[in-house]
Formats: structure tokens, sequence, C-alpha cells
């Protein structure tokens, strides 16, 4: 009972933070409607064909995310990179095959969580999406993460961490246990692509990594 009402205070905060960020600053009934009958499909069509920021002049695909509807974990990155943008599909290039390694490693698959990025479009040149961006496609994070309710959130990279967190604290200090954000435990862990650069590091990523495996399947018992 506790556990469903902490819940539903969790649900009722992210709905007014979508609310505040979709500029609604008065309780609307008349968008309950189409908010509670958000889906995955729906965010999906509608980040396809987003005009909302400056960065889908250049995109080639948007990039909305993919798995499963009702993940308990969900792997959230930066932004596409180039290899995204031209499948339109998160995590596909050198880093996406690193992270589908470290998926494996933890005896689960690419389609049993969710992956998306904070951003949904390319940045030129890979360059770090700017808080207007942030903002911008924010909604569309909130409402997968309301849809899709996960127990266990994994931040990869500087980026996301300090996107999720609302802190500029160096992914360092960040990594190695669980934050909250809402009721949701989020452990900030390293960035693949820095893995990949720094292989030194990968001890950490993985010490980070088995801790939410110890989570995930304390979940299923
Ligand atoms: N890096 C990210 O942060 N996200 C991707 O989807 C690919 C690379
Ligand atoms: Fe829309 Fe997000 Fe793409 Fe900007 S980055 S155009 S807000 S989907």
């Amino acid at each position: 009972m506790k556990e469903e009402i902490r819940e539903l205070i969790s649900d009722i905060k992210l709905f007014l933070e979508y609310q505040k960020l979709s500029g609604i600053e008065l309780f609307e009934i008349s968008s309950k409607k189409s908010y509670f009958s958000d889906s995955l499909k729906i965010i999906k069509k509608e980040v396809l064909k987003c005009t909302k920021c400056r960065l889908h002049q250049n995109r080639k695909k948007a990039v909305p995310g993919e798995g499963r509807e009702d993940a308990r974990l969900v792997f959230i990155g930066e932004a596409p990179g180039r290899d995204e943008d031209i499948q339109g599909k998160p995590f596909v290039g050198k880093a996406g095959q690193l992270l589908t390694k470290i998926i494996e490693a933890i005896d689960l698959k690419r389609e049993d969580v969710y992956i998306t990025n904070i951003v949904k479009c390319r940045p030129p040149e890979n360059r770090n999406p700017n808080e207007d961006e942030i903002q911008s496609c924010e909604p569309y994070l909130l409402r997968q993460l309301r849809i899709i309710k996960p127990k266990i959130i994994c931040a990869l990279g500087t980026f996301a961490a300090q996107a999720l967190l609302k802190t500029n604290d160096p992914i360092s200090t960040l990594r190695g246990r669980f934050h909250l954000y809402g009721n949701i435990k989020l452990m900030p862990t390293y960035h693949p692509a820095y893995l990949l650069r720094y292989p030194f590091k990968k001890r950490e990523a993985w010490e980070d990594i088995q801790l939410v495996q110890k989570e995930y399947n304390q979940l299923i018992i």
C-alpha cells in the first residue's frame, strides 16, 4: 500500500512537471485525456516530425528510443550520433555495440530494456546539446518514463547524469551509488564512448553495472 501511494505521488509529480514543461501553468482538465491515453507509439510519431528546437534542421532521422514499453530498466544517453542519425535507432554505432555487450553481461538483452537519449536529434558535429534544446526535448523523455514506469535508470555519461539529476557534479563523483529520480533508482555511470577511449575506466563501470544487476534481480524475486 505504502509503495502504491509512493508511486501515485511520483506519477502526479511527473504529470505536473510535464504540464509545466509544456508551458501549462494552470492545471488543465482538457489536456488530461491525451495525457492519460499517451503511448510510446504516439511519442514516436511526434518526435519523428518534431521541429521544437533547431536540432531538427540538420538531422537525417530523429531517434525517439526503442525497447520494452514495460521495461524495468531504462538506459539514457546524451544524444544520437552519426550512426543513430542515419538509422533512427539509439546506440547502434561503436558505443552502442559496447552498450549491447554491457547489457548482455548482466544477462539481459537489448529487447528487455528501453534505450533512449536526453535529446532525440543529433547535434551538429556531435556537440553537447544546449540548455534550450534540452528543455524543448525533455517533455518527450518525461512522457516516456511515465508510460514505462521503470524501477531503475542507468544514466550514461556526464551529460545525461547531470541533466537528469540537475547538478554540475562530475560523473566521477556521481557514479558508484544510486540516486533518486522521483521514486526511480538512478545509477550514473561512464558513457560507453568514454570507455572506448579510456578502457581503464571499465572496471569502475563494471562495478556500477553490477549494482544495477543486483537491484534488477531483486525486483524479480
Ligand atoms: N551516444 C549517445 O549518447 N547516444 C546514442 O544514441 C549514441 C551515442
Ligand atoms: Fe524536437 Fe527534441 Fe529533436 Fe529538438 S531534439 S527537434 S525538441 S525531437
